[in-house]
């Protein structure tokens, strides 16, 4: 009896766009690299338009749910340990929840697993800072996403002045080796740093104020974080300097456009997947007898 093979998705073809791997190597951020020079506006390994971005996108997205159905089916099935672990930070405005809604958009609901981190809570500050983070680990199998992180915990404490120096600043290495111990474990780390212009920002506050459907979004402070931009980028390229390592990179991505950011993290993923080499699992059944069965348990019509 033969079994079928499965059939793969193609990836976008007839775009002009670079492969998966080469997208991660566009992005991926060397430590010493400028985060303030990566321009915001340009779409790296991407020279199409905006409709054949979203024509990539769209095959790009069968590829991505049919790589992480194989990690769910193979965690499944042969008790693979192995998951990955999306961290989406970026300014405010940036689109960090508009990239959690296209990735989870893009998959299986029961194969993601989303958390965002806000302030924290009354019993969220009574914990270690990583308790939180410790919880929603995704399980094997899955994708984790994270709209926002333990990075907070740097970055809001020391721009907002909630605790001393001397707290934060040790968190950089305390952050490296909980995320090493992750990589360790099976759990594939990939951090994306979301980046836009203050012309661009300023654009999409503006939305918030004026348009009925989004002023849920606006937040006072926003507007403060944003008359600190300098001082945020200088917190931005110290994380990214003290904190991109092998197992845990970050991907510095532009998000002026939002179709390119989608895209790119879209690529990315799909990339970290793809190392994985994941083969459809085989049942522990001998199909044929399986399908005899199957045909001898045909109700008998009455
Ligand atoms: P939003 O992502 O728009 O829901 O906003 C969440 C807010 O929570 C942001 O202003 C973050 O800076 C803040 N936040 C997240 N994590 C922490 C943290 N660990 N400590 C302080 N503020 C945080
Ligand atoms: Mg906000």
């Amino acid at each position: 009896m033969k079994i079928r093979p499965a059939e793969v998705p193609p990836l976008a073809a007839n775009v002009p766009q670079a492969a998966p791997s080469e997208v991660a190597d566009l992005l991926r951020f060397a430590p010493g690299n400028s985060f303030a020079a990566v321009d915001p506006e340009a779409t790296p390994g991407f020279s199409g338009s905006k409709a054949d971005g979203k024509v990539a996108q769209s095959l790009d997205n069968a590829v991505l749910s049919d790589l992480q159905e194989r990690l769910f089916a193979n965690a499944a099935v042969n008790g693979l340990q192995h998951s990955v672990l999306l961290i989406i930070q970026g300014r405010d405005s940036a689109g960090k929840g508009g990239l959690v809604k296209h990735v989870v958009s893009a998959l299986s609901p029961h194969g993601v697993e989303v958390a965002a981190f806000g302030v924290p809570t009354a019993e969220e500050a009574a914990h270690y800072f990583l308790w939180r983070v410790y919880r929603r680990l995704p399980r094997w199998g899955n994708i984790g996403v994270f709209d926002r992180s333990h990075y907070e915990d740097i970055l809001a404490v020391r721009m907002h002045g909630l605790a001393p120096q001397k707290v934060w600043a040790e968190r950089y290495d305390v952050i490296n080796e909980f995320e090493e111990g992750l990589h360790e474990s099976g759990i594939r780390v990939v951090k994306v740093m979301l980046t836009i212009s203050p012309e661009e920002q300023e654009e999409r506050l503006r939305d918030r104020l004026v348009r009925a459907d989004k002023q849920w979004k606006h937040s006072a402070s926003d507007i403060s974080d944003r008359a600190a931009w300098g001082d945020y980028t200088t917190a931005f390229q110290d994380v990214l300097d003290r904190t991109s390592r092998v197992g845990a990179p970050w991907f510095v991505v532009p998000a002026n456009r939002k179709w390119y950011s989608r895209w790119a993290v879209t690529r990315i993923l799909i990339n970290e997947l793809q190392q994985l080499g994941l083969e459809w699992p085989q049942g522990d059944f001998d199909p044929a007898a399986e399908l005899a069965r199957l045909e001898a348990s045909r109700p008998k019509k009455s």
